[in-house]
């Protein structure tokens, strides 16, 4: 399998605080890769890193066999690394269509971009249904769904969602983890940061524990969800 994504001992501080403690892992082309633990772990911080929005202080990352260390974040765009923010930051007075249409601020194909706009409407209908309302109108979990079209826009080669599920109910969360297996069969690449460790488990091919800035424990999805360890610290089990 090609490798997509390479971290290797990759270090971030804010000023004195290091955030990240010198993480290695890596993404092959098609899996979905996840990122879990709890607040304050540093998987937010990582995607960051990965964006280009924060400069690491140590180790490097390679993407496509090409290293990130001084692309700034505009380029890593180009390159195909798509980021789907924690919080949404859709923008609420401009219409869905529009919010979807800045996702693709860097191509000039117009068919093409009407293309893969009709493409977020298949995946998500009620975005096509209200294409001309302002955005700020949708449901929290209609807003996660703007955003991860917007970021597949991009016509990304690796998708980074970063806590999709956090703050929707059941049936909205459960709607967007369909969704990333979808685009997984789809051929699209992803990278899932989640607090909901059991959701991102059950559908990973390989996960990754964070605490406190390390990677204490790694293995393939349904591994890490057998894990005794994981299931006492984070599925909730004595
Ligand atoms: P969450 O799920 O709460 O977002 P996380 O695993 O994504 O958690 P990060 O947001 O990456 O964790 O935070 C890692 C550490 O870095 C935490 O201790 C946090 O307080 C600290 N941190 C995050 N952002 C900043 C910042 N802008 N300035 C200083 N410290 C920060």
């Amino acid at each position: 399998m090609t490798t997509l994504l390479e971290v290797e001992d990759l270090r971030v501080a804010y000023g004195k605080i290091e955030a990240v403690k010198g993480i290695s892992f890596k993404v092959d082309a098609g899996e979905v890769v996840t990122l879990i633990g709890t607040n304050g772990a540093g998987k937010t911080t990582t995607l960051r890193t990965l964006s280009g929005l924060l400069k690491p202080v140590g180790g490097q990352i390679k993407f496509n066999g090409k290293s990130l260390k001084k692309t700034p974040a505009h380029q890593i765009v180009s390159l195909g690394l798509a980021h789907s923010p924690e919080g949404r930051h859709i923008f609420p007075r401009m219409t869905i269509e529009d919010n979807l249409r800045l996702g693709a601020f860097l191509r000039d194909d117009k068919a093409g971009i009407d293309k893969d706009i009709q493409r977020a409407y298949d995946l998500f209908p009620i975005l096509g249904e209200r294409r001309k309302q302002a955005a700020g109108t949708l449901s929290g979990g209609e807003q996660q769904m703007l955003a991860m079209g917007r970021a597949l826009m991009s016509q990304p080669k690796l998708l980074m969602l970063d806590e999709p599920s956090m703050g929707l109910s059941p049936i909205m969360m459960q709607k967007i983890m369909a969704t990333i297996v979808e685009l997984k069969a789809q051929g699209t690449t992803i990278l899932l940061v989640e607090q909901n460790a059991q959701a991102a488990l059950s559908l990973a091919d390989h996960g990754h524990v964070m605490e406190i800035g390390n990677i204490v424990l790694s293995g393939t999805g349904q591994d890490l969800l057998h894990d005794e360890s994981v299931r006492k610290a984070y599925l909730g089990e004595d």
